[in-house]
């Protein structure tokens, strides 16, 4: 795993261009910071794929009209990065589970992405291996919100 100074602002702005077409196409509101100089320290292309993860999912679990909000705070020991939508919400029975290999909600509300169930495994894992944390916050048919805490400097 690298370690260097990742400037986050960067980050998001590259995954929110790479989206674009699908966040036009839902016509979905996408929220992201100004401009800000806030680092995690980490490797930026695992930095990368934790964002790019979650920022899919919120797209992707989000009705046509909704809205995908970005979020960085500097808690001075910590930096959180959290990423909102106005999705489907997760019911609380699956809200722990979703962290597992292949887990997925239920195979018809989760159709239309296709996918496979690793993302958030692969999140999770990446968040750890960071020395960082992840928790979700949701409402079922109101929305999530997944956040993400990293340590400030780790001395390992
Ligand atoms: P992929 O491997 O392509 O990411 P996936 O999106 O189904 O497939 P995960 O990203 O691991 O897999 O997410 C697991 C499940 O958690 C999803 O199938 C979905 O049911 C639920 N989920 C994840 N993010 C959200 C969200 N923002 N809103 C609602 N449900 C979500
Ligand atoms: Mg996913």
């Amino acid at each position: 795993l690298r370690k260097e100074q990742v400037r986050i602002y960067e980050l998001i702005y590259d995954i929110y261009q790479h989206l674009q077409e699908k966040v036009n196409r839902k016509k979905i509101e996408f929220h992201f910071p100004s401009q800000h100089d806030i680092t995690v320290e980490g490797d930026k292309d695992r930095l990368h794929q934790i964002l790019v993860n979650l920022i899919d999912n919120a797209i992707s679990y989000t009705s046509e009209d909704g809205t995908v909000s970005v979020d960085v705070v500097d808690h001075g020991n910590e930096v959180e990065i959290s990423v909102a939508d106005t999705g489907i919400g997760i019911p609380l029975r699956d809200r722990e589970r979703i962290f597992e290999r292949f887990y997925r909600v239920d195979k018809g509300r989760s159709r239309e992405s296709g996918g496979t169930g690793l993302g958030l495994a692969i999140v999770k894992h990446l968040v750890d291996a960071h020395h960082g944390r992840i928790i979700v916050e949701s409402e079922e048919g109101k929305g999530s919100r997944f956040r993400v805490f990293f340590p400030r400097n780790t001395k390992t």
